[in-house]
C-alpha cells in the first residue's frame, strides 16, 4: 500500500480461548434486558500511525486497560455500530446486510480521525466472532432470537493534546439483548412501548401497540447541517440523554428528534422515522427525512424499508418519498384525518409504530390500522433475517 503500513487484515487473527465461560442468560432475564451481559470472547485489532494495523486476536471478553489521559476518554474519538446475528427458523446463522455497517463504520471513522480499513476485513472479522459465538449463544433449540453485535473503535493515544490520535483499539463485542417487540421484555424506560394509557392520562384511543414520543425542544438539538449526526459517533450519544432522561421521567419511550425553525422531524430515539399519510390529492404517500443534510444516520432499516416499498409496493398503491417533514404538515395530516400511520426503523427498536406525539403542550394521537404499512415491511424484512425466504440480504455465517 501506498502509505506502506500494514493494512487490516482478518487473516492474521490469532485465537485465545475462554477457559471460564459463562452461562447463556435465559431469554428476557434482567441481564439480558439491561443489555449488560456479552459473550466469552471478543475481537481486538490495534492500530499506531507508525505500523498500521496489527493481526487481529481473538481473546477472553473481559476489561481493556486504558491511561486516563486516552484521548477517547477526552475527546470523544469513538465511533461505532449496531447490527445482530439471528438464529433462523431453519437453524442457519445469519447477518443483515454486514456491508452496509462496516462501510458506515469507515464513515463515521473518518468523520472523527481514526483511521481507515478495508471494510470486507472488518465483515470477516465481525463473521469470525459470530461463527465462535453463535453456537453455544443462540442455540438452535431457540429459533427466531437473535444477539446483538458491537463493533467499536477509540483513540487510545496517551495524551492530552487536541490532535488525532496515533494509537487507537478496534474491538467487536456480541451481547444479549432484548426484543423491544415482546411486551415480556420491555422493563424500566420501555415500559409503556406497549400499553394503551397516555402519559397525560388520555384514554380515549384505543388499546393499541406503540411509541410514546416527546418532542425535542430547541435547547437539546441532536444533530445539525455541517456537525456529524450522519456519523454513528459516540459524541452524538451522550448529549442526547439529558432529552431522553426528561422523556423517560415523564413517561414517554423515546425523543422525537426535530431541527429547525419549521421544527423539521428528523428522527425517533435511536430509529428513522417513517409516516403513510395521504397527501390532499389522495395519494399515499410513505416519508421519512432525506439524508443529504447530514444531520440524518442512514440506516439499514430505513434503507432496507425504502426498497421493499418502492420494490414490493410502490406504483399508484404507496409513493416513496424521502423529503423533509415538518411538525406543522404531521399535525395538520393529523387534524384532516390524513396520517394513516407512524413507525420507526432500526436495529433495536426494529419497526415499532408509533401511537403518541407530544408536541408543545399537545399530545397528536398517531392512527394505525390492522392492514398497516409498518407490519407488512416488517414481516418482510423478518422472514430474510430468520430465513423465511432466502435473499442477498440474509449473510449466512
Ligand atoms: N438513527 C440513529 C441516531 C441511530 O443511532 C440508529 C441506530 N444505528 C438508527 C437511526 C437506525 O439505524 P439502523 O437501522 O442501521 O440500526
Amino acid at each position: 500500500h501506498s502509505t506502506g503500513l500494514q493494512e487490516l487484515d482478518a487473516s492474521k487473527i490469532t485465537f485465545t480461548p475462554n477457559e471460564n465461560p459463562k452461562a447463556v442468560p435465559e431469554a428476557n432475564s434482567p441481564e439480558v434486558t439491561k443489555m449488560s451481559s456479552c459473550t466469552d470472547h471478543m475481537i481486538t485489532a490495534t492500530w499506531t500511525s507508525k505500523t498500521g494495523w496489527t493481526a487481529p486476536s481473538l481473546i477472553p471478553y473481559g476489561p481493556l486497560a486504558l491511561q486516563p489521559h486516552a484521548s477517547v476518554l477526552h475527546y470523544s474519538t469513538s465511533c461505532f455500530e449496531g447490527m445482530k446475528f439471528y438464529r433462523g427458523h431453519d437453524l442457519k446463522i445469519r447477518l443483515f446486510r454486514p456491508s452496509l455497517n462496516t462501510v458506515r463504520m469507515l464513515n463515521s471513522s473518518a468523520r472523527i480521525s481514526l483511521p481507515a480499513f478495508p471494510p470486507a476485513e472488518l465483515q470477516k472479522l465481525i463473521e469470525t466472532l459470530v461463527a465462535v459465538e453463535g453456537e453455544k449463544w443462540l442455540p438452535k433449540s431457540r429459533p427466531g432470537s437473535f444477539m446483538y453485535l458491537r463493533p467499536t473503535m477509540i483513540g487510545t493515544a496517551p495524551t492530552l493534546s487536541v490532535n488525532k490520535p496515533n494509537e487507537v483499539l478496534l474491538y467487536i463485542i456480541a451481547c444479549c439483548f432484548p426484543d423491544f417487540n415482546d411486551p415480556a421484555a420491555t422493563l424500566g424506560a420501555h415500559a409503556n412501548a406497549n400499553n394503551n394509557e397516555s402519559p397525560n392520562g388520555n384514554s380515549e384511543t384505543k388499546p393499541r401497540p406503540g411509541l410514546k414520543l416527546l418532542a425535542s425542544k430547541e435547547d437539546t438539538i441532536r444533530a445539525w447541517p455541517g456537525g456529524f449526526g450522519f456519523a454513528k459517533v459516540g459524541a452524538n450519544y451522550g448529549p442526547s440523554l439529558l432529552a431522553s432522561d426528561e422523556a423517560h421521567l415523564r413517561g414517554f419511550n423515546q425523543i422525537l428528534w426535530l431541527f429547525g425553525p419549521d421544527s423539521e422531524i428528523t428522527e425517533a430515539g435511536a430509529s428513522n422515522f417513517f409516516l403513510v399519510w395521504k397527501t390532499r390529492e389522495g395519494r399515499t404517500q410513505l416519508v421519512t427525512a432525506p439524508l443529504g443534510d447530514g444531520i440524518i444516520l442512514a440506516g439499514v432499516t430505513r434503507r432496507s424499508v425504502l426498497e421493499l416499498a418502492r420494490e414490493r409496493i410502490g406504483g399508484e398503491e404507496l409513493e416513496v418519498v424521502e423529503r423533509k417533514i415538518c411538525m406543522w404538515e404531521l399535525e395538520e395530516a393529523v387534524n384532516e384525518g390524513r396520517l394513516m400511520e407512524a413507525f420507526a426503523a432500526g436495529t433495536a427498536y426494529f419497526i415499532m409504530p408509533i401511537s403518541l406525539i407530544h408536541y408543545r403542550g399537545t399530545d397528536l394521537h398517531i392512527p394505525f390500522a390492522d392492514d398497516n404499512y409498518g407490519s407488512k415491511l416488517k414481516q418482510w424484512l423478518m422472514d430474510i433475517m430468520y430465513g423465511a425466504e432466502s435473499h442477498e440480504w440474509g449473510v449466512v455465517v
